[in-house]
C-alpha cells in the first residue's frame, strides 16, 4: 500500500482494522451497495425532490448555529441560477470548499436549499451514477475508501489475472482487471454485477480446487471392500419395530455402493431431526460387523454419545452384537474397547484405540462444519465414513463447502408422524402456556422447558437452570416431578436423570440446551422455550426435533419478550419456525436472514469468507467452477495463490 499516494501511516492503521492491508485487500473490498442513478440538472430547472446532480462554481461560505445543528452554506452558480448547498454538522468541510472553485453535488432540493449527499471537486466519483459505497467503520468514512480504492484500482492492471486464457475464453468472462474496474467503478448496475460474477467465478474455482487437490492427497487410500449384505443387517431389518422409509431405503443403497469399493466411502447423510438417520448409521456399522471388522461411531459430546450409545445398544442387545461406550467418564477399566461397535466422543476414539480394524466410521455432527468434523475427516480417511449431520444444508452449501462429498438425504421423516405445532407468544402470555403443558401432562403426556440462554459460562447457566426448575416447582408447574438438566451435571447424574425421564419417573425436564441433540422421547410431546429470540434458528429447529418423536401431536410454544421489542431478525427467526417444520427450508431461511457470509465465516467453516459469492443465486456459477476446477488440477499459475488464500485459515490445509 505504500505506493499510493496520500495513504498517511495513520490511514493504513485504520484501513488495518478493516482487514485492507494491499492494493489486492483494498481492490477486493466489495461495495455493499451503489448508488443509484442520478439526473444532472440545470438550477434552474431544480424541482421536486428528486435525486439529481447539479455542476458549477461556489461564489461564497458561510457558517451558522441551529441549536446543535452545524449548518454549513455554499452559494453555488452554474450559469442558470443560484443555490445555496447545505451541509450539516461536517465543519471541517470549509477548508476544501473555497469561493471559486468548481464543484459537483448530488443531493436533493431540501428545506435550506440543496441538502447536500456527496460532492467532487475534482473530477466525478463520489457524485457518479452507480458510486459504490463500501462498508465503512467509526475510523475509516465512506468517502475515504472511495478515495483509497480508487487509488489501488490504477494497479488494477499490473496484478495477475489468475484465470487461464483460455478459460477466460471458454467461460465468456471479463479480464480479471475489467471485473474490478466494473466493480468500483460501474456504469451500470449490470456491469456491477458482470464483475461481480467473474470475481465469484474465481473464489469458487479456487475453492474448489483447493478441496480437489486435497482429495486428490487421498486417492491411494483403501478400506476394504465390503461383500455385499448379509445375514445380520437382515436380522438387524427384522428386529427394527418399523419399516423402513423409502429415503432410509435410498440412503441404505447408497451406502452399500460405496462399502463395496475398496476407495473410502466419504458420504454425509442429511436428514432433518428425528427424520431417522440413526437407524441407517447403525446399519452401515452392522455392514462391517458382519465382515469381520468393527464400526466407531463418533460423537462430539458426551451427552450425544451416551445417547447413542442407549440407542444402538438396545437394538444390538437383540441381534446378538457387542457395544462399547468410550467416553472419559466411563472409568479405565470399565471400557469395552474390544466390542464390536464402539460408541464415543471424536477424541477419545481417535487417541484411545487401534483403528485399524475399524472398516466403517459414522462421524456425528451437531454444529455445521465444525473443525472437529473436519480433523476427523482428515483423519478418519482410512475407513468408509459416513458423517451425519441434523442440521440440513441447503445443497449449494454442502457442495461448496465440502466440494465432492457425496450426499445422502432423508427428507421424510417417518409415516404417521405429525408435524409439531408451533405457536408464538410474548412473555405477557406466559402463563397461558403453563396452562397448555399442564393440560398435556395431566393426560399422561410429558414435557420439557428449555431456559434461557445464558452464554458467559457454563456454571452460570447450570445455577440458572436450577433456580429457574426450583422457581417452576413452585409456581407453574407446583405438584409436578420437575428434573433439571445441564451441562455441569456429572455424566452418570445426567444419564440416570435422563433414564427416568424416559421411564417416566419425571414428568418435565427443565434443561439447557444439553438436550438439543439425541435426547429420544416420544411421550413428551410439549415444549416450552423461554426467552425464545435469544436463539438461532438451527438450535431451536434442533430443540424443538425432541418433540414429535411419537404418534401423538406434539407441541412448541415460543415464548420472547413482547414482540415489538424484538431485532427484525429475531422475528424473522420465530416466523420461520412458527410457518414450517421443514429444516431445508429453515436452512434457506436462515441463509437468507444471516447472509452467506456468516454461514460460511471462518471461524465455522475453516474457510476465508466468500466475499463476492451469492449462494442461492449463484448455483449455476459454482457447478460451472466445480467443473472448471476437475481440469486445472496440474495447472501451475497465479491460480494457485488464490487457492492458498482461500485456504489460508483453513485447520486442514489444502
Ligand atoms: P435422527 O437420528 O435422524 O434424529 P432417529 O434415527 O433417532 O432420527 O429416529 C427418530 C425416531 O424415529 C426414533 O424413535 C426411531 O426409532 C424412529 N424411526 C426411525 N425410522 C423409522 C421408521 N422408518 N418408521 C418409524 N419410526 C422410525
Ligand atoms: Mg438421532
Amino acid at each position: 500500500m505504500d505506493v499510493l499516494a496520500g495513504v498517511r501511516p495513520a490511514v493504513k492503521k485504520r484501513l488495518a482494522t478493516l482487514g485492507l492491508r494491499t492494493i489486492g485487500d483494498l481492490l477486493r473490498y466489495r461495495p455493499r451497495r451503489y448508488e443509484s442513478a442520478a439526473p444532472e440538472r440545470r438550477i434552474a430547472d431544480l424541482f421536486g425532490d428528486e435525486d439529481v446532480a447539479i455542476a458549477g462554481e461556489i461564489l461564497s461560505v458561510s457558517e451558522r448555529r441551529r441549536g446543535r445543528l452545524k449548518i454549513l452554506t455554499a452559494r453555488v452558480a452554474d450559469g442558470s441560477g443560484t443555490i445555496s448547498a447545505t451541509w450539516f454538522n461536517q465543519p471541517w468541510l470549509t477548508r476544501q470548499l473555497q469561493p471559486g472553485r468548481h464543484v459537483r453535488l448530488r443531493g436533493r432540493p431540501g428545506r435550506y436549499g440543496f441538502d447536500v449527499k456527496s460532492f467532487d471537486l475534482n473530477g466525478v466519483v463520489a457524485t457518479a451514477d452507480f458510486a459504490p459505497v463500501y462498508p465503512a467503520s467509526e475510523e475509516v468514512t465512506p468517502k475515504k475508501l472511495r478515495e483509497v480504492v480508487g487509488q489501488a484500482l490504477v494497479h488494477a492492471r499490473d496484478l495477475p489475472d489468475p484465470l487461464p486464457a483460455e478459460l477466460k475464453q471458454r467461460e465468456g468472462l471479463p479480464l480479471r482487471a475489467d471485473a474490478l474496474w466494473a466493480l468500483h467503478r460501474p456504469r451500470s448496475e449490470r456491469e456491477a454485477e458482470q464483475g461481480r460474477r467473474r470475481l465469484a467465478f474465481d473464489e469458487l474455482l479456487a475453492l474448489q480446487l483447493g478441496l480437489l487437490r486435497r482429495r486428490r492427497g487421498e486417492e491411494d487410500a483403501v478400506a476394504p471392500a465390503l461383500d455385499a449384505p448379509e445375514e445380520l443387517v437382515g436380522r438387524y431389518r427384522e428386529a427394527l419395530p418399523f419399516e423402513l422409509t423409502p429415503d432410509q431405503e435410498g440412503a441404505i443403497t447408497e451406502i452399500d455402493a460405496d462399502l463395496g469399493r475398496t476407495a473410502p466411502m466419504q458420504r454425509l447423510l442429511q436428514g432433518d431431526v428425528g427424520s431417522g438417520k440413526t437407524v441407517v448409521a447403525l446399519y452401515a456399522l452392522l455392514r462391517a460387523v458382519e465382515a469381520g471388522y468393527r464400526g466407531a461411531l463418533m460423537a462430539p459430546t458426551e451427552t450425544l454419545a451416551e445417547q447413542h450409545f442407549l440407542t444402538i445398544e438396545e437394538l444390538c442387545r437383540r441381534i446378538g452384537v457387542s457395544v462399547g461406550l468410550l467416553t472419559s467418564s466411563v472409568p479405565k477399566g470399565q471400557r469395552d474397547t474390544g466390542a464390536s461397535i464402539l460408541v464415543g466422543t471424536h477424541a477419545l476414539i481417535q487417541e484411545g484405540i487401534d483403528l485399524s480394524n475399524v472398516a466403517v466410521a459414522v462421524i456425528d455432527e451437531q454444529h455445521r462444519f465444525g473443525v472437529e468434523q473436519r480433523k476427523a475427516l482428515a483423519e478418519g480417511r482410512v475407513a468408509h465414513t459416513l458423517h451425519m449431520t441434523a442440521t440440513p444444508i441447503p445443497r449449494t452449501l454442502a457442495l461448496t463447502v465440502y466440494g465432492d462429498l457425496a450426499v445422502s438425504e432423508i427428507t421424510h421423516p417417518p409415516a404417521g408422524r405429525k408435524p409439531v405445532v408451533t405457536s408464538w407468544v410474548g412473555q405477557e402470555k406466559s402463563p397461558e402456556a403453563y396452562r397448555r403443558m399442564r393440560s398435556h401432562l395431566e393426560a399422561g403426556r410429558q414435557a420439557f422447558v428449555i431456559c434461557p440462554l445464558i452464554a458467559e459460562s457454563e456454571t452460570i447457566e447450570a445455577r440458572a437452570a436450577e433456580e429457574e426448575a426450583e422457581r417452576l416447582r413452585r409456581a407453574e408447574l407446583h405438584g409436578l416431578r420437575v428434573g433439571c438438566l445441564h451441562g455441569k451435571l456429572p455424566p452418570r447424574e445426567r444419564r440416570e436423570l435422563m433414564g427416568r425421564f424416559k421411564v417416566r419417573e419425571l414428568d418435565v425436564l427443565v434443561a439447557t440446551t444439553v438436550i438439543e441433540v439425541g435426547v429420544d422421547v416420544p411421550n413428551a410431546t410439549i415444549m416450552i422455550v423461554q426467552e425464545a429470540d435469544r436463539f438461532g434458528l438451527a438450535q431451536l429447529h434442533q430443540l424443538r426435533g425432541r418433540v414429535g418423536r411419537g404418534s401423538e401431536q406434539s407441541y412448541c410454544l415460543l415464548v420472547s419478550r413482547a414482540k415489538d421489542e424484538l431485532t427484525d431478525s429475531a422475528r424473522a427467526r420465530l416466523d420461520a419456525l412458527v410457518r414450517t417444520t421443514d429444516g431445508f427450508e429453515l436452512a434457506e431461511a436462515d441463509l437468507e436472514i444471516r447472509g452467506e457470509g456468516q454461514l460460511l465465516g471462518t471461524r465455522q467453516s475453516g474457510f476465508s469468507d466468500l466475499a463476492f459469492t451469492k449462494l442461492r443465486a449463484d448455483r449455476a456459477l459454482l457447478e460451472r467452477a466445480r467443473a472448471a476446477a476437475a481440469g486445472l488440477l496440474d495447472h501451475e499459475g497465479p491460480l494457485d495463490d488464490e487457492v492458498e488464500r482461500m485456504f489460508h485459515d483453513a485447520d486442514v490445509a489444502a
